[in-house]
């Protein structure tokens, strides 16, 4: 089974469009980019094109690749102190002058709807969640629309970073699935990958999942977004794995529209839990 992402995303969006529509609210989401970095520049421009779509209103804050981390920050402040801004969103990575961390907790929990504050990653693992990254929380979406059981199954999730493979172990792991995290100094990842019933990749290497590495009819989720030769390309030997596998997602056309589709909502769900708190 191939798990189609564009379907499950479009779908996804047609019900926040009813929902802010429905509402009475006008959401707000602020992006800041800091610089010029072309895929950095086209993940914010489809952000704002699926803003539009949505009828979410989109606010950009572009500052130049120069910026310190103290500008970033006062940046963000006004955007947090904005009644009309709901959600705040920090294209990352950001350039090597900025702190990363201090950028991310400047912005308001309440507006953070990338899940990346501290506050909000503690929320998720203490199991009473507020904004989920959207990553991890596309990918929980699709296994439900798919039906893909997670309960009491082994999930391996590969990579630990705070934007993905943190937050999707915690949310595989409040369906009850049994967790493993795999990362760069995993003694044996192919090892730990055979025992597993569903496998999560966000490790960031073209094709590095091989088919002699995933349990025959397991479900394949993968995160990765490379180019191999200028073609784009996720973690996973797709071609091959998927003859294995029970079910996969494909890159493109699996995970990355559901994070955009998951942003979405969470700008929603922050608008009306800041200024709509009235509206049913
Ligand atoms: P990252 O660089 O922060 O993390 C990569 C992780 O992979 C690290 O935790 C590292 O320990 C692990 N790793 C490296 N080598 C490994 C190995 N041999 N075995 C097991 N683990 C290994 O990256 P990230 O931000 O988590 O992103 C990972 C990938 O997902 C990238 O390709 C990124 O572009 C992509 N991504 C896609 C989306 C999307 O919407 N589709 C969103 C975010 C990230």
């Amino acid at each position: 089974m191939i798990i189609d992402g564009r379907l499950v995303a479009q779908k996804r969006l047609d019900l926040v469009l009813k929902q802010v529509e429905s509402s009475g609210c006008q959401p707000c989401l602020a992006t800041v980019l800091v610089g010029e970095d072309p895929g950095s520049k086209m993940y914010v421009r489809m952000k704002h094109e699926a803003c539009e779509k949505v009828h979410i209103v989109s606010v950009k804050a572009d500052l130049p690749a120069t910026a310190a981390t103290g500008e970033v920050i006062t940046k963000i402040m006004e955007l947090n102190q904005d009644p009309s801004i709901d959600g705040i969103l920090v294209q990352l990575p950001l350039p090597p002058q900025v702190d990363a961390s201090r950028v991310i907790q400047a912005v308001s929990p309440e507006k953070d709807v990338d899940g990346f504050h501290p506050c909000n990653i503690g929320l998720l693992y203490a199991g009473t969640p507020r904004f989920t990254p959207c990553t991890p929380k596309g990918i929980m979406t699709l296994l439900e629309e798919y039906n893909i059981p997670v309960r009491g199954e082994r999930a391996l999730v590969a990579g630990r970073s705070i934007d993905v493979g943190r937050p999707m172990a915690a949310l595989l792991l409040h369906r009850d699935a049994t967790i493993t995290i795999a990362h760069s100094k995993t003694r044996d990842l192919k090892d730990e990958m055979r025992r597993a019933d569903i496998v999560v990749s966000a490790i960031g290497k073209p094709r590095f999942i091989t088919a002699d590495m995933v349990k025959p009819g397991a479900v394949v989720i993968d995160v990765g977004i490379n180019y191999l030769d200028g073609t784009l390309c996720g973690d996973v030997d797709f071609d091959r794995v998927k003859d294995v596998a029970g079910a996969i997602s494909p890159v493109p056309g699996g995970v990355g529209p559901m994070t955009i589709a998951s942003l979405m909502e969470n700008t929603y769900m922050a608008a009306m839990e800041r200024s709509c708190t009235n509206v049913p």
